[in-house]
C-alpha cells in the first residue's frame, strides 16, 4: 500500500523527458513508476489533470537571518519557498566568526521550523574559517564554500586573489564533489564606480544606483575566479551572474576544459530591470541591469552556458528596507522566493520560447548535481525524495505581495501578471500546498547533509 500516488500527470525526468506515468510515493520516497496498472493502491490520490509532474525546484542561493532572526526566516521564507515550488534551498551563511560552534544549533533550527530542506555553504573571510573547512564537512556535512571578490562597503570587505587561491586549493584537496563559489566584482572597480556615484548623484535613483557596480567589474573578476580555478584545481561555481557581458565571458572561459566552473544567475536578473516602476525596491548587490543584460543572461540560458538559476533571496519588511531613505540609505535584498519559477516560466518560456526542458532542468536537476544531492534531489526515480511539483504552465496570476507567503510585504511583480505557477507541491512524500494553503507544519523540512 503507497502513501500517495499522482496520477494523470506528464511526468518530467531531467535529461531523459516527459512521460506520461504514474508516480506512487511511501515513506517519503518515491517508490513506482508506471503505469496505472502496475500501481499499487494508495491511502491518498492526487490527480495531476495532465500537468506537468516536476521534481521539486532546487534554489541554490538564499540568505537568511540577515535582516530578520535565523529562526524566523527559516519558518516564514520556507514556506514561500514551498509554494513557489522550491522544496530545496542552499543558504549562503557569513559573518567572520569560527563556524563549528555555530552549525549544531543552526541545523537543529532548521529541522524544528523549516518546511522545505536546506544545506548551507559557508562563506570563508578568515585563516580560522579557512582552516576548520575540512572540520565543517566532517561534522556538518558541508562541502561547499564561498569567496567574495568583493565585499559590501560598510558591512564587510572582500577577500584577495592570494587568499582566495588558498581556499580554492583547499576545496579542490577536499575532491570532486566539494566547491568553491565566487562573488565575482572586481573591488577597486566598484570603490571607485561608487564613491563617484555617490558624490556626484547621492540621491539617485535605481538607474543610477546600478552604476556602482560597472558591468565590467563583474566581466573582469569571472576571469580572474576561473584563472584561480584553473590553477588550483577545484571546481568552481560563480553565483548571481548579473550581466551580459559577464556570462559571454564566461561561455568563452568554460570552453577551457581544464577549468571545471558552473554559472548562476537570477530570476531577477531574468525578469526585471533597473528601468522597473518598483524603484529603490529594487536596490541589490550586484545591481539590477539594463534590459539589454537581461536579453544576455537569458540567451546564455539557452546556448546552456548558464547552469541554474538562484534567488538571491534576501526577505525584509519595506519598514527594514527604507526605499524613502534614498540610493544609499535603502538596504539591499528582496523577498523574491516564491515567485521565483513563475517568473522564470513567465519570461523563458512563455515570453522567449526556451524550451521547457531546458528551463526546468536547470532549476532541477543542475544544481542537485553540482551541490551533491543528486540523485536523491533532482530528479523523480525510484528511491529518490518524493519532492514533487505539479506545475500548471498556463495559470495567470497577479502577484500581490499581501498574498505571498513571506513575512516581507513586498515584491518586484507587485500587480504584474506572471504565468506558470504550481498547483500543489509534495514535501516529503506528504501534500504539503495545494489550493494556496500550506498544509504542512514547520519541521517538514530537514538539514541536508552531504558527502565527498
Ligand atoms: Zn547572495
Amino acid at each position: 500500500m503507497l502513501d500517495l500516488k499522482i496520477i494523470n500527470g506528464n511526468v518530467f525526468i531531467p535529461g531523459s523527458g516527459f512521460f506520461n506515468l504514474e508516480v506512487g510515493i511511501k515513506d517519503g520516497k518515491v517508490a513506482v513508476l508506471g503505469d496505472s496498472k502496475d500501481m499499487p493502491e494508495a491511502s491518498e490520490t492526487v490527480d495531476a489533470g495532465g500537468n506537468i509532474v516536476m521534481p521539486g525546484v532546487i534554489d541554490p542561493h538564499i540568505h537568511l537571518g540577515i535582516f530578520g532572526e535565523f529562526a524566523m526566516e527559516c519558518e516564514h521564507e520556507t514556506r514561500a519557498a514551498l509554494a513557489g515550488g522550491v522544496t530545496s534551498a542552499g543558504v549562503f551563511m557569513g559573518g567572520g566568526e569560527s563556524y563549528l560552534p555555530q552549525l549544531g544549533s543552526l541545523i537543529e533550527t532548521v529541522e524544528q521550523k523549516a518546511s522545505a530542506d536546506l544545506f548551507f555553504h559557508l562563506s570563508i573571510f578568515t585563516d580560522e574559517q579557512m582552516d576548520e573547512m575540512d572540520e565543517c564537512y566532517k561534522q556538518f556535512g558541508v562541502t561547499s564554500f564561498k569567496f567574495y571578490m568583493a565585499g559590501v562597503k560598510g558591512v564587510f570587505p572582500g577577500v584577495t586573489d592570494g587568499f582566495i587561491y588558498e581556499g580554492f586549493k583547499k576545496v579542490a584537496s577536499m575532491g570532486d564533489r566539494a566547491i568553491a563559489c565566487t562573488h565575482c566584482e572586481d573591488q577597486s572597480v566598484i570603490d571607485i564606480a561608487f564613491d563617484k556615484v555617490a558624490k556626484e548623484k547621492p540621491n539617485g535613483t535605481l538607474a543610477d544606483w546600478s552604476e556602482t557596480g560597472p558591468n565590467m567589474a563583474e566581466e573582469e573578476a569571472i576571469m580572474r575566479a576561473c584563472y584561480l580555478a584553473e590553477q588550483a584545481g577545484n571546481r568552481l561555481y560563480i553565483v548571481h551572474i548579473s550581466t551580459k557581458d559577464g556570462a559571454d565571458r564566461f561561455a568563452l572561459l568554460r570552453k577551457n576544459e581544464n577549468c571545471r566552473v558552473y554559472g548562476e544567475t537570477t530570476s531577477a536578473y531574468l525578469s526585471v530591470n533597473k528601468h522597473d516602476p518598483f524603484g529603490l525596491l529594487g536596490k541589490m548587490l550586484p545591481p539590477l541591469r539594463d534590459q539589454a543584460d537581461t536579453d544576455g543572461l537569458w540567451e546564455n540560458v539557452r546556448q546552456d552556458n548558464i547552469d541554474t538559476f538562484g534567488t538571491d533571496n534576501v526577505s525584509m519588511t519595506k519598514a527594514v528596507k527604507q526605499a524613502e531613505a534614498g540610493m544609499l540609505g535603502a538596504m539591499p535584498g528582496y523577498p523574491i522566493l516564491q515567485t521565483h519559477l513563475p517568473a522564470i516560466l513567465t519570461e523563458g518560456y512563455h515570453k522567449r520560447n526556451v524550451p521547457i526542458e531546458t528551463i526546468l532542468t536547470k532549476a532541477t536537476m543542475n544544481p542537485a548535481k553540482i551541490y551533491g544531492l543528486f540523485p536523491q534531489k533532482g530528479t523523480i526515480a525510484v528511491g529518490s525524495d518524493a519532492d514533487i511539483v505539479i506545475l500548471d504552465l498556463n495559470k495567470e496570476r497577479v502577484v500581490r505581495a499581501d498574498e505571498l507567503f513571506s513575512y516581507g510585504d513586498f515584491s518586484l511583480y507587485e500587480g504584474k501578471t506572471l504565468t506558470g505557477w504550481p498547483s500543489v507541491v509534495v514535501k516529503s512524500g506528504k501534500v504539503a500546498y495545494k489550493d494556496d494553503k500550506i498544509i504542512v507544519e514547520p519541521g517538514t523540512g530537514s538539514y541536508l547533509r552531504r558527502t565527498l
